[in-house]
């Protein structure tokens, strides 16, 4: 589903909430992770060879695969979450995420272009607040 979908089918708030849960769950598998790294190297014994340090430094990898997983998925939910997130109010009455949507795209499309959404890795969304009847684009 893409975000416009899903912001309609949610609403801003609910959407932007579970953002947050999502990327906060992230950096807590993330830190889990540091510290199962940081006992399986703690509990590894290179005196004997056998299963044992074999499978605690195949926890190790697979602990710091995951982890590494885990930070980019923070940043970049975050980061998405805090694109929209701060353009939310609207411009003309200051009224927080009480808006609907009107048309969506990815940055290198539609009537909406702008030169430096280029570089824009999300969908803009043109809103139109349903307090005042004022209409933006986010992100900006
Ligand atoms: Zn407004």
């Amino acid at each position: 589903m893409d975000l416009a979908s899903r912001i309609r089918q949610l609403g801003f708030r609910k959407w932007y909430e579970r953002q947050l849960i999502d990327c906060h769950l992230a950096l807590t598998t993330c830190f889990l992770c540091a510290i199962t790294v940081a006992s399986c190297l703690e509990a590894v014994s290179f005196a004997e060879f056998g299963w044992k340090p074999a499978s605690l430094l195949a926890g190790v990898f697979a602990a710091i695969g995951l982890g590494w997983y885990s930070w980019h998925r923070y940043i970049t939910v975050l980061q998405r979450a805090e694109a929209y997130g701060s353009h939310s109010s609207c411009p003309a009455c200051n009224t927080y995420a009480r808006f609907e949507i009107l048309a969506s795209g990815h940055a290198a499309e539609g009537p909406y272009l702008d030169p430096k959404a280029g570089s824009l890795p999300y969908p803009w969304l043109r809103v139109r607040c349903r307090k005042c009847g004022a209409a933006w684009r986010m992100p900006d």
